[in-house]
């Protein structure tokens, strides 16, 4: 569909694919005019922190591998703290969300350069956004000061995510794709980059859950990361993001899992709105509705797709119903409470969207 009016602005940054590109850490580094970096990875993956450590040799100053989930201030300030007594130049994330979270949060407090090594399909690398908790309250700040200058996409490393996270974030992937195509900010390109990107997994995801160690289907479903997380960092997201939130920070649920569940009702519930801008969704999956689309698919990946398998009780379903409808937001459908417990209900129970 022609969008007759959009603006569209685009980060400067570099972004490199291959399996094995890793190994070019050193040589990107120096392309920067970079000589000392800092490494961050979460305490499971110091082993690939290593392994770059080694790759850089002297060009690391060295390794902090302490990085956690939500981005909690205090974490962030140590290894800030760590960075500038180093005197790193640069940082080099290796790691998913919670690592790239982590470089985001040393460069917004000393605007040093940042290298990541995307492991998982969450897309934090391709946004200017930082989520970060203090005292349990999440906050998220949008600022060109946190997004990164190089990506190097490895396939290589994406190989031992375990199947159920890959399925999981590759749905919360699409998610930002998904919500992309009806985003009152979205632009031509963004809309093209949403589609390539579900297209990439719809093509690249079961052939990574037949073989794993695929490095072909792996690069592809990386690119398709590239591409959603590109969506995000690009337009504003609504109703399927921001029931995550709410799962999520009030009910405990694990996040990608809670994306997995919500997907195709958050974009079942909106078809009814706007249900041009989401056909192509319908098209890319031959299916009739992209709700249903989605949901498919998920089943087809044996994705999470019921909320009480998480570990939602039914009881809560009416106040995260009121939750979620106390504090407005846009969405391209009015949210009205009623029409969010049907939701709920249907997502609670792992029902396909009507
Ligand atoms: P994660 O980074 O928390 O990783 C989960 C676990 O999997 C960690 O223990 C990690 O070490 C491990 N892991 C990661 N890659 C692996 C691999 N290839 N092999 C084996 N283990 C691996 O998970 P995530 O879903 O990537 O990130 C979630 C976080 O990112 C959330 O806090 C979310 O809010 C944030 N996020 C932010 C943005 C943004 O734009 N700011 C975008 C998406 C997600």
């Amino acid at each position: 569909m022609f969008q007759e009016e959009f603006v569209t602005s685009s980060a400067s940054m570099r972004v490199r694919f291959g399996a094995g590109v890793r190994r070019a850490i050193g040589e990107e580094m120096e392309t920067q005019g970079l000589s000392h970096a800092l490494i961050l990875a979460t305490p499971q993956q110091a082993g690939t922190a290593q392994e770059i450590a080694e790759l850089l040799g002297a060009r690391a100053c060295g390794t902090f591998t302490g990085a956690v989930m939500h981005t909690p201030v205090s974490i962030s300030e140590e290894a800030t703290e760590i960075a500038l007594r180093l005197q790193a130049d640069c940082v080099v994330a290796v790691g998913g969300g919670s690592t790239t979270g982590l470089g985001k949060a040393i460069a917004l407090r000393t605007d040093l350069p940042q290298i990541v090594v995307p492991t998982t399909y969450a897309g934090s690398e391709a946004t200017p956004i930082l989520g970060q908790t203090e005292g349990g309250r999440k906050t998220t700040i949008t600022t060109p000061r946190v997004q990164p200058e190089v990506v190097l996409y490895d396939a290589e490393l994406v190989c031992s995510l375990p199947v159920g996270m890959t399925v999981t974030s590759a749905l919360n992937a699409m998610a930002h794709a998904a919500e992309g195509l009806y985003a009152r900010n979205r632009s031509p390109i963004s809309t093209l980059m949403a589609l390539e990107g579900l297209r990439a997994f719809r093509d690249a995801l079961p052939r990574v859950l037949e073989r794993p160690q695929d490095l072909k289907a792996r690069g592809e479903t990386l690119y398709g990361a590239w591409l959603c997380g590109t969506v995000l960092g690009q337009v504003g997201m609504a109703l399927h993001h921001k029931l995550c939130h709410t799962l999520g920070g009030s009910f405990d649920l694990p996040h990608a899992d809670t994306h997995a569940v919500i997907l195709p009702h958050a974009i079942s519930f909106n078809e009814a709105a706007v249900p041009d801008l989401l056909a192509p969704i319908a098209d890319i999956f031959g299916v009739r509705t992209a709700g249903r689309a989605l949901y498919d698919f998920a089943v087809a990946t044996k994705a999470p797709i019921a909320l009480r398998d998480i570990g939602m009780k039914e009881t809560d379903i009416d106040r995260a119903a009121d939750i979620a409808t106390q504090t407005p937001y846009w969405n391209p459908r009015p949210i009205e409470r009623e029409g969010l417990q049907r939701l709920l209900r249907a997502a609670w129970a792992g029902e396909a969207p009507s």
